[in-house]
This record gives structure tokens, sequence and C-alpha cells, in this order.
């Protein structure tokens, strides 16, 4: 699919709204699809709307262990006495039909018996060998689950872009759906650049440090929607980043560097992008990630983030997971934002708008408060590990005193563990 005209203007920096909507109107969603069984379709894409084959309860069925029986034939609750005919129990259901003064034993998801509509529980009456009497008054229909109380033979059961979860594959299994047709895996090369880089296995020289940006891309990335594809440590050097993206844009969907995005002597992948592909844009106000490149390369689509690491885990929040939640077709709702009173002081230049890490807790009156971590410096990873939430600075803030109201984007991992 080609990219809309105003993808081609020259950009200098977009605000956090522009770029979203840029790449929004570029990436494509996946057009192809695959089954799989239940049992490895968890966090896999519905690819299509699924309507329930049958009712949910297909019969309808009793909520309680008791007796069932038919509630008009019961004329005088109070001394009724019923003759116990059979048993039904959940799988065995009971065929014969119990007239007035008759009642059936019965047990929890059991069928109920034709001829009765109302289950009194086992509690509520007197046993005596073949006989019960009732020692309650019992409301007809009670304790009955109608069939289709849950959903009707035709209703839409998950719709077209759910991402499944273990609810979801029980709802399935119970609608007899032994596969899923989920969008297939979006495969995702990731590499880092830079020549100060070492992997963790190695020892470090002076002037190196380890390579953390390819690791906490591959947490991020984990995910079963997605192939990840570590295409390790690339030199900064214009050939072998231009052959990094070249053997990338062969074997991804989608490429993602870290690192050389910027203006300096040693920074090539923005250079490297233009004459390979396509620079949609370059340079995003946010604070941190300024450095940010989009575009494509063939038919992969390019995401230059910038080196800094909680630059890295920042503008993959907020500019490359939804472009991937687009391309595998899963409904995305924006993140959730809460408003919580700051008890710490927060820096803030205005100009740029600003994701700061910060921790929050309930305030135990329904509100929240939020204090900013020490150490929000870009390079200073630690601030995102100790982090349960993000900050949001608008650009025009120019700093936060305590007591006031800021926004912030909980980190939720409630269902899903990593962060897509
Ligand atoms: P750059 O954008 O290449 O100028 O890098 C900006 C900062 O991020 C520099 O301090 C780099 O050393 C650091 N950096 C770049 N890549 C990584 C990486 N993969 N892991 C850790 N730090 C990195
Ligand atoms: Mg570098």
């Amino acid at each position: 699919m080609e990219c809309p005209d105003r993808c081609a203007e020259p950009a200098n920096s977009l605000t956090l709204e522009e770029a979203q909507a840029r790449i929004r109107e570029c990436v494509p969603p996946l057009s192809d699809v695959e089954d799989v069984p239940l049992k490895q379709a968890r966090g896999r894409v519905l690819a299509e709307s699924l309507t329930a084959p049958f009712d949910l309860p297909p019969f309808p069925n009793s909520a309680m262990d008791g007796y069932a029986l038919h509630h008009a034939g019961i004329s005088n609750h109070a001394d009724a006495s019923l003759t116990v005919i059979g048993t039904s129990f959940a799988g065995k259901p009971y065929d014969g039909v119990p007239g007035p003064r008759e009642c059936v034993r019965i047990f929890t998801g059991a069928a109920i018996p034709t001829g009765a509509d109302t289950v009194i529980m086992q509690e509520d009456v007197i046993r005596e060998t073949d006989n019960i009497r009732l020692a309650k008054t019992v409301t007809a229909l009670a304790n009955v689950r109608p069939a289709g109380d849950e959903i009707r033979r035709g209703e839409c059961l998950l719709e077209q872009g759910k991402v499944l979860q273990a609810a979801d594959l029980g709802v399935l299994a119970s609608a007899g759906f032994a596969k899923a047709t989920v969008t297939r895996r979006l495969r995702v090369a990731f590499f880092s650049t830079g020549d100060e880089l070492r992997p963790v296995e190695e020892p470090l020289d002076f002037g190196q440090i380890h390579d953390s940006n390819r690791y906490l891309l591959h947490g991020l990335l984990d995910d079963p929607a997605i192939a990840a594809l570590d295409r390790g440590v690339v030199p900064d050097d214009a050939a072998a980043v231009k052959q990094a993206l070249l053997d990338a844009s062969q074997q991804a969907d989608v490429i993602i560097s870290t690192g050389g995005v910027s203006v300096g002597d040693a920074d090539f992948v923005t250079s490297a992008l233009a004459e390979l592909g396509r620079v949609e844009f370059w340079k995003v106000a946010v604070k941190p990630g300024k450095p940010f490149a989009f575009g494509r390369i063939g038919p992969a689509w390019f995401f230059g983030l910038p080196g800094n690491p909680v630059a890295v885990m920042v503008t993959f929040r907020l500019l490359v997971r939804p472009a991937l939640l687009r391309m595998i077709g899963a409904q995305a709702r924006p993140p959730l934002r809460l408003r919580a009173i700051c008890r710490s002081q927060l820096k803030k230049a205005p100009g740029r708008m600003e994701f700061q890490r910060g921790q929050f807790e309930a305030d135990g009156e329904g509100g929240f408060t939020v204090i900013g971590l020490a150490g929000q410096g870009s390079h200073q990873l630690l601030g995102m590990s100790r982090a349960n939430c993000l900050i949001v600075l608008g650009a025009g803030n120019a700093g936060v005193k305590p007591g006031d109201s800021v926004e912030i984007e909980p980190f939720l991992e409630f269902f899903q563990l990593t962060s897509l």
C-alpha cells in the first residue's frame, strides 16, 4: 500500500500527535492470516469476527444442587411433598418427565428435565427417603440457567482484532472452536548501532559499555504476535549500517534500530535510510526521544530509535507499539491516563512534551499520588526499571510543585506480561 503524499513532505520536529498520526496513515494492517490451535492462540490477534454457532449455555441447566420441579404443579408450598422420581447429573441427563407433585434430584450443570422449570436448593427441603418436603417457598424459574442466557446463536461472540487472552480461549472452546484464525506473526528485526557497544558476555575496555538496548527490545518484542529477529550490533560505519538495513529489509516487516540517528559525525542511520528508501519524518518534539526517524526500505517499515535506553523505551511505547498493533490488526485503545497529585518537585523547561518516570499509588480516598523518581536522565535506565508509570507533562509545562495535579500513564500488566 502506498503512503499518502503528505508523508513525503519534508518535516522538521513533529509533535507527538502529528508523528503518531503520520505513522498511522502510513503503516497498513497485515492481510496474511493463519489458523492456530487454541492452546497456541493466547496473545494472537483474531483475524475475523466470530458468531456463536449455538446458544450458550446450549440447554437449560441447574445453577445449584437441589430438586427440579414444575413450579405450577405445586399448589401449597408450605407443606408440599414431592416424590423424587430420578436424578439428573451433569453430563447424564434424566430423560423422564416429572408430573405434578414429582421432582428430580439435580446437580449443578445438569440439564433441567423436560417439564421442569424451577430448581429448589437442597438446603431448602427436608428429604424423606423417596420424598421431599419444601421447607421454604420457591420462586418460579429459580436456580435455572436458561439456554442462551449468555449468548444466543448468531450473536457476535468475539470481534476481529481481539488480542486473545485466557478468557477468550475459554470462550472459543465453549463455543466449539478448536482453532482460531489469527493474523500471522509480524516479523520485527532489530539491531543496535555504536562502536562503544559490547555484548553482555564480553568484558569492557575503557570507553565501552554493554549493549542494553537489544536486551530491552528483546523484552518488549517477546510477544506471541511477533517474530523478533535479533540482528546484533552494527558498528558506526556508513557501509555497515546500510548493509544491516538492507539485510533486515529482506527479512522483516519492521526494522528497529537504536542509536546513530542524530546529527553527529558517527550518526549514519538517517542518511542510510534516505539512500536506501525513504525518510517519512525525522525528529519528534518529545523528551526523551527527539531524534527519531521513521521511513521505509523496500517493503519494510523502519523505526530509528535514539541510543539512550530510556529514550528507546519511551519512543517504543509512544510511536512503535501503536504501529505494531496496527500492523497486526489489533484493537488498540490509547494508553490509560489518570490524574494524580504530585508529591515531588519536577523540573521541566517549556518547549517539548516530556515523559518522566514516576511511581504512583492509591491515596486511599479514590485518588492517586505520584512522585518523580531520582535520575531522570535518558541514559538512566534504572529509573524506568523502578517506575510504575510515566508522568506526562505537556509542551507548555514549566515545572511541577508538590501538590500540583499531573497526568500519569500507569504501566498496566494485568493480562499481558509484556507491554505490547
Ligand atoms: P547515539 O544516539 O548513538 O549518539 O547514542 C546516544 C547515547 O546512547 C550514547 O551515550 C550511547 O553510548 C548510548 N547508547 C547507544 N546505543 C546503546 C545501547 N545499545 N545500549 C546502551 N546505550 C546505548
Ligand atoms: Mg551512537
